[in-house]
């Protein structure tokens, strides 16, 4: 087991180091976050141990029943799923970053949180670039708003775009959910805001890693190429379903 993680870590270095290098870019642009939902907190530590220092969970029950075997290893958590405001404070102890920000009133409660904490938290807008009703994610064209509406909140750091790709077999299927992403990114940038001015896009997973490297991903999120198949079906991104 413990081999397996070590030796799929090091394939999807290269992947990341392949893709960057035919995209002409730095490889150091490009962070790996281990995706780490139904996968036991034994086998995140192998990854962690071999150097890996960043983690995202979907589920508050996980941050918690790993918590343990995870708290004083060197890595950063992020919640990257489906996060009802009702489990907003439980989720803070546990993570630097929220990378599945998607509506107003998540923004305006974490802010009022968080100000009761007296902190800051980074966060991620989700957007939903491949219009699939199954997923999360504010709708394309409420994304400048929305920022806009949100900067005003001096507890979240802005930090850039998440996505969630369009995934399928097809190449030319995938890539228009990754760019998107990037030209929302783009318009942002066009109004000039303060700021905004260095936006960092989450997107790319074990199947599209190498697409949305090319699209300027400065962040891929992959599970199953490092911990294997999960077994689980698409519900997983439903928060709602899975619990
Ligand atoms: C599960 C998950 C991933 C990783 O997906 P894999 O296909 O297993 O690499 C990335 N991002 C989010 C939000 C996820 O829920």
């Amino acid at each position: 087991m413990k081999n397996d993680i070590i030796f799929n870590l090091i394939q999807v270095h290269q992947r990341i180091e392949n893709a960057c290098r035919i995209a002409g870019r730095n490889p150091k642009e490009v962070q790996l976050l281990l995706a780490t939902k139904t996968v036991p907190a034994e086998k995140i530590r192998i990854a962690i141990e071999a150097g890996e220092t960043l983690m995202g969970e979907n589920k508050m029950q996980e941050l918690r029943d790993k918590n343990d075997v995870l708290k004083n290893l060197p890595a950063e958590r992020h919640f990257i799923g489906h996060l009802q405001t009702n489990k907003i404070k439980d989720v803070l102890k546990y993570v630097t970053c929220i990378q599945s920000l998607d509506r107003i009133n998540l923004a305006d409660e974490l802010h009022k949180q968080l100000q009761n904490q007296n902190r800051k938290l980074d966060v991620f807008v989700q957007v939903n670039t491949s219009y699939e009703g199954s997923k999360f994610g504010l709708a394309p064209e409420d994304v400048l708003s929305f920022i806009k509406k949100i900067k005003a909140y001096d507890t979240l750091n802005i930090k850039g775009l998440m996505t969630i790709g369009l995934l399928d077999v097809e190449k030319e299927k995938m890539l228009p959910s990754l760019r998107l992403l990037r030209t929302i990114r783009e318009e942002i940038y066009s109004e000039g805001i303060e700021g905004l001015q260095d936006l960092k896009l989450s997107m790319g997973m074990s199947q599209d890693l190498e697409l949305a490297i090319a699209e300027g991903s400065n962040m891929v999120r992959i599970g199953t190429s490092i911990f294997g198949n999960r077994f689980l079906g698409k519900e997983i991104w439903n928060e709602n379903i899975a619990e």
